[in-house]
This record gives structure tokens, sequence and C-alpha cells, in this order.
């Protein structure tokens, strides 16, 4: 078993630790269950002899999140204020700009530790920053994310998945415990706030028009139903059917993932303890652990994950040199967004998304390639692929989505392929392709309009 330590990176060693409780500042992790950021402040207010607080701050906007994504969060994150309070553990909800409303409260309660979990993105890299230059306790990053820490995984930009593989699964048997059962604490002198998801609408500067979805409920509870249900009834059919967007043999547990609404340990572990195929096992692993690390690891290494400068030199070389290459077709952002192309497929691949908030793994390849085909550049078909994917995907906004879009324009993590007409020696993927792989007409019906 691994010592939690190794899952904190602690940037203020010679900081004082404070007179007052221990703030758990709740970020990506938003989850009670198998969070090792809370059970570490936990622990660290119990080593102190401190009370602990849960604390979470909302900001007005965030990249392309719209009223979707908000209220996916903010439901879920209702549900944890309701669960902490079973464990007599205070919870605060702020509006604002963390980099005030964070070092703001520490000071007023003369916080001892500010515990928060690991991100890569810059969003919340530049937020750590901002708090921590202005507390002078120290503010300790704990990974609940992924399996491995990241920073233990590798402690560079790794190449590809056949770089990084061997080095989780060596690390894996060593991360893979059951987590420590959090403990009831005694009762608080502080009061918890109440989270009235309806109320926050008129802090919020964001798209409303793109409305919550209906088939995937928010909350740890909803997510574990979700695993339990890809577990009993279709993980048998995972290799088989993973790559058919008719048929839908996916988890859909992404958006939980996404907003840490659960563990990607707890779903190993009953992965681990309820699927008897080795097989079925490492097929889902891989994606789940393998690929979603990775990116992470992409993110937290590369500056440049989201622009065309954090490409590798082969592939920057390669769409450079196809860079005035004839494109057939050259789309704006509003024709891509509104479904107007002239292929049904990506069109209906696009609706996917809007309606769905959730477009399936496997035309996501193809939407994104799509797009590198009909822009003018590269750097516009990352541009436009980022901004839809955050904009309307329950998952977005996330170092997977990221990392898939300069997979499909810019071959991260992925080899040279033989040249051709715009793309270079990025793979390509077209049509007939998928023709062969899955039903397309059923596919495009069963999007219908947008
Ligand atoms: P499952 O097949 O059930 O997989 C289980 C989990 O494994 C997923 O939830 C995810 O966490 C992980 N996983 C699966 N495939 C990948 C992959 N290729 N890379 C990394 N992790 C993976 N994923 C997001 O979470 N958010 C995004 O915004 C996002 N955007 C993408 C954009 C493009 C252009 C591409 C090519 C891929 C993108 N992905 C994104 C990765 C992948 O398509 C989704 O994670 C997957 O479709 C989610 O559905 P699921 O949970 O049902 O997947």
């Amino acid at each position: 078993m691994h010592n939690i330590e190794s899952r904190v990176k602690k940037y203020d060693c010679n900081r004082k630790v404070g007179e007052g409780l221990v703030i758990y500042w709740m970020q990506r992790d938003q989850r009670v269950q198998d969070n090792w950021a809370l059970i570490y402040a936990s622990q660290l207010a119990d080593k102190l002899g401190k009370e602990l607080i849960v604390v979470f701050n909302i900001v007005p906007d965030f990249l392309q999140a719209t009223w979707r994504q908000y209220a996916f969060m903010l439901r879920g994150i209702k549900k944890v204020s309701e669960s902490l309070a079973e464990y007599n553990i205070p919870f605060k909800l702020f509006m604002g700009d963390p980099g005030k409303t964070i070092p703001y409260f520490a000071g007023s309660v003369k916080a001892s530790v500010i515990v928060s979990d690991f991100n890569p993105l810059h969003i919340s890299r530049f937020w750590k920053k901002e708090v921590q230059d202005k507390i002078e306790i120290p503010l300790y990053t704990v990974d609940a994310h992924n399996i491995v820490p990241a920073w233990v995984t590798s402690e560079k930009e790794e190449f590809a998945a056949y770089t990084i593989r061997p080095k989780i699964h060596k690390l894996i048997p060593e991360y893979l415990g059951e987590f420590p059962q959090l403990q009831e604490r005694e009762a608080s002198i502080y009061t918890s706030d109440i989270v009235d998801v309806e109320k926050t609408k008129d802090f919020l500067n964001i798209d409303f028009s793109v409305d919550e979805v209906n088939w995937l409920k928010p909350g740890e509870d909803e997510a574990l139903l979700v695993l339990d249900k890809f577990i009993s009834e279709k993980i048998v059919k995972y290799d088989d059917l993973r790559n058919d967007p008719v048929q839908n043999y996916t988890s859909n547990l992404s958006p939980y993932l996404h907003f840490g609404q659960i563990s990607a340990q707890r779903i190993v572990l009953e992965v681990e303890r309820r699927v008897h195929s080795q097989e079925l096992k490492d097929k889902f692993i891989e994606e789940l652990v393998v690929r979603r690390e990775l990116a992470d690891n992409y993110c937290l290494y590369n500056k440049n994950y989201d622009n065309f400068n954090g490409l590798r030199d082969w592939a920057k070389t390669t769409l450079n040199d196809v860079r005035n290459d004839k494109r057939e077709h050259i789309y704006s952002t509003d024709e891509f967004e509104f479904a107007q192309t002239h292929d049904p497929l990506w069109n209906a691949a696009q609706i996917e998304m809007v309606k769905k908030g959730k477009m399936h793994g496997y035309m996501r390849m193809y939407w994104a390639k799509k797009i590198l085909e009909w822009t003018k550049c590269p750097e516009d078909a990352i541009k436009i692929a980022i901004y839809l994917n955050d904009k309307y995907e329950l998952d977005g906004r996330d170092p997977n989505g990221y990392t898939g879009v300069m997979w499909s324009v810019g071959g991260i993590h992925d080899r040279a392929w033989a040249s051709r007409p715009v793309f270079g020696k990025i793979r390509y993927m077209n049509y007939n392709g998928c023709k062969r792989k899955f039903d397309v007409k059923t596919y495009i019906n069963k999007q219908g309009v947008l």
C-alpha cells in the first residue's frame, strides 16, 4: 500500500502552519467518498487537532461552460454539501474570484493549512498560484484524480501510450488499494452554506441557451448507479462494440470523472471485484487508466496543450508542409456549430453533442479530423474543435478533451502515417471507414435535426 504523502505536493514546506482550521479547497474532485484530498485534509486536521472545513468556489464563467455543465456541477456540489453534513464537516460556497475569496476566508478563520486537489489545466494552476502568493500558510496539492499520482508516474511529458503504460502498470499494485473510511467528526462551530442551484444563476455570466440534459443525473450516487449498470450489462460487450456509436456500449462515466463525482480508483476496484475476464478488464483499464492518465501527463508537462505549439516537431513539420493545400470545403465556426456541413455523418455527430451533451467516443475522432480537413489551417481547426467540445460536451474542458483534439488534429501520442493532402502524415479517417465499422444510416437518423 502506498504512503498517502506521495500523493501530496508541498510547495511551501517552510511556511508556518496557522492556528485555525484545516481547509479543503475542493476543485476538481467533487465528491465525499473515495477522495484522497479530503482523506488527507481530514487526517491532517486530526494530527493538528484542528477542525476541518470544505470550501468550493464558483466563478462567473469557466472556459466555454454553459448552464448545461454548471447545472450538472452545482447539483453535484449540493449533494456534496449534504453528504459532508453526515460527517459533521461544514461546507462553504463562495462566488467570485478564488484568488480573492480563498485567501480572505483563510485569513478570517486563521486557517492552519489549505489542502486542494490536483488539476493540470492552466486556469486551476493560475488560481492556486494566486492563492499561494496571498497566504502565509502552506497550500498542499493532493492528486485525488489519478490512480497513480501524475508526478509519481512520470516527471516528464510522455511520448505515447506505449511509454507511459509500463510505468503505470508497474505502480498500480502499490496504489490500487481500498480507501480509508472517512471519519465522522465532532460537531463543528461553523455552519454550512445551503447550495441553492437556481439562485446561483444571477451570479453567472454564461450561455443559458445550452440547457441541462436529463438522460444523465449528476452526483456521486448516480455515478455509482451508472457504473453498476455498465458492469452488469455493458462491459461484456465493451471490447466488441465500444467503437459502434449506434449500439453505445461505453460506460458514460466521463461526465462523472470530469467533475470528480466518481473516483477512477473506485471504478477499477469495482471492475476488478466483479469482472472475471482478464481480457475485458485490460481493455477497459487501458482507456480508463492509461489513456486518461496520459492526458493528465500531457497537460501537466506541455504548457501548449491546447494549441499548435504543443505538437511534436514531426507533426508541425508535416502540417506546415501541407498548409497551402487546397481544401475542398472550408466552413466557418457557425457552420460547424449549426451542423451545416455537406456531410450528414459529421452533422449527426455534431447534433448528438449539441443535443445530448456527449458525442460517442468513436465519432469524436472522425468529427475532429474533419474539422482539420475543412478549415483553412490547423490552428483554426484546434481552436474550433476545442471551442465546440468545451461548450457542448458535459465532459469538456478536461485534459482528455485537449489531448483528444490534439491527437486527432495534430498526431499527439500517435505516429506518422502515409502522407496525403491537407493531413500530411496525420492519421486520416473517412466516411467509408465509418461505414465499415457501424450502421452509418441508423446513426444519422437517430440524431434527428438541430
Ligand atoms: P468509455 O469508453 O466507457 O471509457 C471510460 C473512461 O476512459 C472514459 O470516461 C474516459 O475517462 C477514459 N477514456 C476513454 N477513451 C479515452 C481517450 N481516448 N482518451 C482519454 N481517456 C479516455 N474525453 C473526456 O473525458 N472529455 C472530453 O472533452 C473529451 N473530448 C474528446 C475529443 C476528441 C476529439 C477525442 C478524439 C476524444 C475526446 N475524449 C474526451 C476522449 C473519449 O472520447 C471520451 O473520454 C469517451 O468517449 C467518454 O465516454 P465514456 O465514458 O462512455 O467512455
